[in-house]
This record gives C-alpha cells, sequence and structure tokens, in this order.
C-alpha cells in the first residue's frame, strides 16, 4: 500500500504484480485483503492533524513519508493498492486514481480542469454517456464546448488553434461503433505550443491499456471505463484516471474527496486482480476478432465490415499504424436490408448475447440506432456512420470458429427472411 516494491525497471506484466503491495499489511496474505472499514484508526492526535493537513494540501509529505489513512472517501487500502498497480500497465503514467464508473472518472476530470467561461474541444461521435455529460452540464455551467468531426485532423487542429480560453481536448479514439481513429499525436503536439497549454484527455476504453498508450503521445490524462476490458467480465463498474502532472492528480483528488466517487474497496479488490490479465485477454480477443472480421469480408448480407485492419482511407491507416500496436476486439458490421436485416440478425444468434456494454469475456452484439445510439439526431448519426443496418460487436474469448460459425448462420437467417443480399 503506496509501498514502492519489487524490481526497479521491471516489464510491465511483471510489475503489474510485484508493486504496490506488501503482504506484511495484509498479513502476511499473499493476495491483498479487502479492507471495508469506512474510517482509519490514528496513532495519536498529532498524527490526525498531520494528516489532515496533508490531504488538504495545508502540508506537503516529507520525501519517504506514508501518509495516514483518514477517511474512505478521500482513500483507502484498496484503492491505493488498485491505484499503484495499474500505473506499470499504462505506459508513461505515474499515478492513477479509481473511479466508481467510467462517467465518474470523465465527470470528475473535466470538473478539476473547467470553469465557467473556459472552452473545451472534443472528438465526435462520443460515447452517449459523454455526449450527454457535456450537453446537460458541462455547457449549462457556461463552458463553450466544440465537436470535431474523428478523424478531421487538420479540422481538430483548427479547432485547438482558434478556440478562446481552450482547457479542454477530449479525445476519444476509435471512435464508437465505427472505430474511426483521431491522430493523438498531432493533437497534443498542437496543444503544446498554446499557452496556457490546454489539458489533452484521452477516452482509451476501446485500445487500451493494451494496444494504445496516449501518455507516450503528449497526452496529459488517459480515462478508462474499467467497467470494460480492465474489468473485463462484465460484473463490475469502474472508471480509472491516470496521468502523470501532480498538479492534475491534486486536482482531480480533491475533487474526487467533494463528489464521493471513489470506487468501494470490494471493486477495487476484484478490479485489482483482474489486471495481470488483461493483455492476456485483449491480445486473444483481438486475434479473435481479426479472423472474424477478416472472414466476414465478403459474405453477399454485409455491405460493409467496419474493422481497423480492413480501414481503406489512408489517413486512416496511417493513424492505426502510427499508434495503436494491435486492431481491437470491437467489430462493427453493416448489413444490408437495414433495420430487418439488423433485428433479424441478432433474434438467431446463439452464441453472442444481444447487449450493449463491451471488453468482457463473452461476445455482446447490440443494434447501436435502436440502443446506444437512438438518443443521437439524425446528423450526428450520419457523421458518425450509424445506418439502421449496422450492428455492433464485441468480441470475447470464444474460440473464434464457433463465433464465426454463430454469426455466418445467423446472417443466412438473416438474409432469408429479410431477402436482402448484394446482387
Ligand atoms: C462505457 C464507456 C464509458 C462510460 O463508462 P461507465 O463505466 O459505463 O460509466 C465511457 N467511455 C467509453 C468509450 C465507454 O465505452
Amino acid at each position: 500500500m503506496a509501498h514502492q516494491r519489487g524490481i526497479p525497471g521491471a516489464h510491465p506484466s511483471t510489475a503489474v504484480l510485484t508493486r504496490g503491495f506488501d503482504p506484511r499489511l495484509s498479513v502476511g496474505s499473499a493476495r491483498p485483503a479487502v479492507f471495508r472499514s469506512s474510517t482509519y484508526v490514528f496513532a495519536t492526535p498529532e498524527a490526525a492533524e498531520r494528516a489532515f493537513n496533508l490531504v488538504s494540501g495545508r502540508e506537503q509529505a516529507e520525501p519517504g513519508e506514508v501518509p495516514d489513512l483518514i477517511y474512505s472517501r478521500f482513500n483507502h487500502p484498496n484503492a491505493e493498492i488498485l491505484e499503484d498497480q495499474i500505473v506499470p500497465i499504462e505506459e508513461g503514467s505515474e499515478w492513477a486514481m479509481a473511479f466508481n464508473s467510467g462517467m465518474a472518472a470523465i465527470m470528475t476530470s473535466l470538473l478539476a480542469v473547467l470553469q465557467p467561461g473556459d472552452s473545451m474541444v472534443y472528438t465526435v461521435p462520443l460515447y452517449g454517456g459523454t455526449q450527454n455529460l457535456i450537453h446537460e452540464l458541462i455547457e449549462k455551467l457556461g463552458i463553450v464546448c466544440r465537436p470535431v468531426v474523428a478523424g478531421h485532423s487538420a479540422q481538430l487542429e483548427e479547432a485547438i488553434n482558434t478556440t478562446p480560453n481552450l482547457k479542454v481536448v477530449l479525445i476519444e479514439s476509435p471512435a464508437n461503433p465505427t472505430m474511426v481513429m483521431t491522430d493523438i499525436k498531432r493533437a497534443c503536439l498542437t496543444a503544446a505550443h498554446l499557452n496556457p497549454k490546454p489539458c489533452v484527455m484521452v477516452d482509451n476504453t476501446f485500445l487500451g491499456p493494451a494496444f494504445q498508450h496516449p501518455m507516450t503521445l503528449g497526452a496529459d490524462l488517459v480515462i478508462y471505463s474499467a467497467t470494460k476490458y480492465l474489468g473485463g467480465f462484465s460484473d463490475l463498474l469502474a472508471g480509472v484516471v491516470l496521468g502523470s502532472d501532480p498538479e492534475l492528480n491534486k486536482r482531480i483528488r480533491s475533487r474526487r474527496g467533494l463528489f464521493g466517487n471513489i470506487l468501494q474497496p470490494d471493486e477495487c479488490w476484484i478490479l485489482d486482480g483482474r489486471l495481470p490479465t488483461v493483455s492476456l485477454r485483449m491480445n486473444r480477443q483481438s486475434k479473435n476478432a481479426q479472423r472474424v472480421a477478416e472472414s466476414l469480408v465478403n459474405r453477399p448480407e454485409i455491405r460493409k465490415v467496419y474493422y481497423p485492419t480492413l480501414f481503406d482511407d489512408p489517413e486512416q491507416i496511417r493513424i492505426r499504424l502510427s499508434q495503436c500496436d494491435y486492431p481491437g476486439a470491437m467489430i462493427a458490421i453493416e448489413l444490408h436490408g437495414g433495420k430487418p436485416a439488423a433485428f433479424e440478425f441478432i433474434r438467431h444468434l446463439r452464441l453472442a448475447h444481444n447487449a450493449v456494454s463491451l471488453g468482457g469475456m463473452e461476445t455482446l452484439v447490440c443494434h447501436p440506432g435502436s440502443t446506444t445510439h437512438s438518443g443521437c439526431s439524425l446528423e450526428e448519426r450520419r457523421i458518425a456512420g450509424i445506418t439502421d443496418g449496422l450492428v455492433r460487436i464485441s468480441i470475447g474469448v470464444e474460440d473464434w470458429r464457433d463465433l464465426l460459425g454463430d454469426f455466418e448462420n445467423a446472417l443466412e437467417q438473416s438474409a432469408k427472411l429479410v431477402g436482402s443480399v448484394a446482387r
């Protein structure tokens, strides 16, 4: 707990298992205990005073000093262990903060940086919840929010250079559900020329932490819905923010203490146990997805398969090769025959479940137009490429041949009922 153990300079897959956890503080247990206490006992009244002076920022910790725990809305051992252990798997990060959902992580980060009168530039499409947060809360606080269509690097650069009082650049890449990519490095370089420099935040939920490393591209904050790949089993809600600037850490941490949206001990413990396998799971899921996506390309029932290895735009191919190690496990397919074909396809799946969310061990399929993106205007859908025939697939760790067989069978059944194949 806040103890830097393990081998200095160890690789991420070693460090995630060895740093940040001292078995002596868990009665020798090889895995961390769960500390459910809401409050912590001080050794002396002076220690209590010192702890409050440190948490409020009135005093600074001495080198090597481990601040006493106070109360679990501010901090608790399982959050500390999780936060120490997740840092090595996000290249370039130096600190992490756990939240009780991805939305809590995004909201708290934005509210730690933005003030009324400031402005923010963001890529669209964004995750639906984030989009609603911007319209229903951030804009109403008197913050100017300017959208730029994902993948349009020159327009993003222009928006960053010309928006007055710019404090935040929020990038979600790849974009949900068609995987359009935004050049993170170019946006960071543009932002770096401004004074004061806006904070570049990247929602890295779709490809991180295994395949995309925004901190190494110049981002200030990397944000996750840990509900997805980090959690990996569709059994918990969580969010994580990672960064390297101590000032940002302090500001976000103090907001989290006020809002009370720290992740609870049990969830921290579960999520911490999932960290060593994130890369193993994501690699298997990506391999599966690539085989499925590339096998579906020539199906007569499908108009287009959206998947990073199947990009045809040269600029998108360039971005993918420069910022992503592997293509990931999210696929979107557009069926001939519109919504009826999409619905029949989903109805006839026997292995994949019809559910929103993504990143779990099991394959999930949804129809974005009527579910995740049903709140979008027609114009927003057009920009995001969300047609009536579009189906989103989150590939799990099943055998890819079984998944492909399931999809092929459902495509045949759908085409039989709707009569829609390419001529
Ligand atoms: C799911 C998701 C979120 C929101 O996360 P929750 O854990 O559901 O609050 C944010 N961004 C992206 C890209 C997501 O997929």
